[in-house]
């Protein structure tokens, strides 16, 4: 196998690094979990994408979510290209936003009223303030491992027993901020119910990702999502599923489709913006009216609803909605490269964690179900890092992190998957070697 050559990625990252903070615009770029320097991508087309060295990888990290329709897609270059010859924002409604907002809500009926921004950052940090204005109350619940963005109410995990107060993952997040997001268990109902009885009046929202991306791909167990809704339910509280992963992604209609669950709330994001920057938080109707200019609670944005985002946005969910077979294809070629990685472990004779849902999955370098952040976090980097810069060097480009979903797209061949489940099993024996052969 010949080493990759990533001379100009490598000279590309040094001189980032006198400008930008690290070298990179958000810190997951930066290889740091996988012992090598990042590749600075020049273009991407389909499934595949080439850095500024010239090497070509079948990719799985698909812009980390958007890219479900593979990257370069005619009909989203066609939509913004079109879009662009009027201008690039006006700061003033439009025709394309109403079309935007009436398609979202076709797709998700728990949507009612929709309000478009910028990321999922910004959608999360609305929908919570908005959770807050609505019931008056300020406290959150959240869970370890997920992740909602990087909103100061968010960067929190739990300490020392869930049911002290929360402690800062990051500097710069006020302790007064961190005592009002208290952090649950994922799949673990009684933790929630713990937190909400030791808080009882005082909870606004529970936000969950109903399918976790950000600790890896982990499913929720069967009845936790209706578990929330019960205990939401039964205490006025605010049910926010944290969907920009998972929207349009497992699902058209996303995690609350698949697992037939309301929440009150959904942020969106990623897919929604066909790879421009798009989020939007949307729900019932009665609680959306509390947005300005609506109602009280203020929320603005200078870019939001911007043009040429919408026209992608439009493009990739037209696309998505148009084709009633999309997902069930989706479906069958991650089953495929699902049973090609299942295949490789028996050969080898191996035992670790694969979990799935839709065209979302993470490889753990661990034996035991990896359910919570917990688990999650036994799985063994260093195997992780060895199986990813393998992976890399015989054209693969995964996620930089075990704890990160891969992405599978509807430009991945079944050449492509082939290729990929061939290079698995070779990396695997080689991360495994001598222990087992
Ligand atoms: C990516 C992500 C976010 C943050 O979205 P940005 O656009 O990166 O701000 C929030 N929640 C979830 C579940 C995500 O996966």
């Amino acid at each position: 196998m010949k080493p990759l050559n990533t001379k100009r990625s490598e000279t590309l990252f040094t001189r980032a690094q006198k400008h930008i903070p690290g070298g990179v615009n958000s810190p997951v770029r930066a290889f740091h979990a996988v012992g090598r320097s990042p590749l600075f991508i020049r273009k991407a087309k389909g499934a595949t994408i080439w850095d500024e060295d010239g090497n070509a990888f079948i990719d799985y990290v698909g812009s980390w979510g958007p890219m479900i329709l593979g990257h370069a897609h005619p009909s989203i270059l066609g939509a913004i290209g079109k879009v662009m010859k009027h201008g690039t924002s006006f700061g003033a409604p439009t025709d394309l936003e109403v079309r935007v907002a009436e398609l979202i809500k076709t797709c998700i009926p728990s949507i009612e009223m929709v309000r478009m921004v910028n990321s999922g950052t910004e959608a999360t940090m609305s929908a919570i303030r908005l959770a807050r204005a609505y019931t008056s109350r300020d406290k959150i619940i959240k869970f370890e491992g997920c992740y909602h963005g990087h909103g100061d109410s968010f960067l929190i995990k739990a300490g020392s027993g869930a049911m002290t107060l929360g402690v800062p993952d990051s500097p710069g997040v006020p302790s007064s901020v961190a005592a009002s997001t208290l952090t649950a268990r994922y799949n673990d109902l009684e933790s929630v119910r713990e937190l909400t009885l030791a808080s009882a009046g005082h909870v606004a929202a529970i936000i969950v990702e109903p399918v976790v991306g950000n600790m890896g791909c982990v499913p929720p167990a069967e009845g936790f999502l209706q578990g929330l809704r019960q205990i939401c339910d039964e205490q006025k509280i605010v049910l926010i599923f944290d969907e920009v992963m998972t929207g349009f992604r497992v699902a058209l209609g996303g995690a609350q489709e698949l697992y037939r669950v309301k929440p009150d709330l959904t942020t969106l994001g990623k897919i929604i913006g066909g790879g421009l920057p798009v989020g939007a938080y949307g729900g019932k109707r009665e609680i959306m009216q509390l947005v300005a200019p609506a109602g009280p609670m203020y929320q603005a944005g200078t870019l939001s609803g911007n043009p040429l985002a919408m026209a992608a946005g439009y493009a990739m969910l037209s696309t998505l909605s148009k084709s009633r077979s999309f997902y069930v294809k989706l479906e069958k070629k991650s089953m495929q490269l699902e049973e090609g990685i299942r295949g490789n472990l028996r050969t080898i004779g191996l035992e670790l964690t694969l979990n799935r849902v839709g065209s979302m999955f993470t490889l753990f370098f661990t034996d035991h179900a990896v359910t919570d952040y917990t688990s999650a976090a036994k799985a063994e980097r260093p195997r992780f890092a060895d199986y990813f810069r393998g992976m890399l060097a015989r054209g693969i480009y995964l996620p930089p992190s075990q704890f990160e979903a891969a992405f599978l797209s509807a430009a991945h061949s079944d050449r492509d998957i082939e290729k990929t489940i061939a290079a698995n099993l070779i990396t695997l024996r080689q991360v495994y070697k001598p222990q087992v052969m």
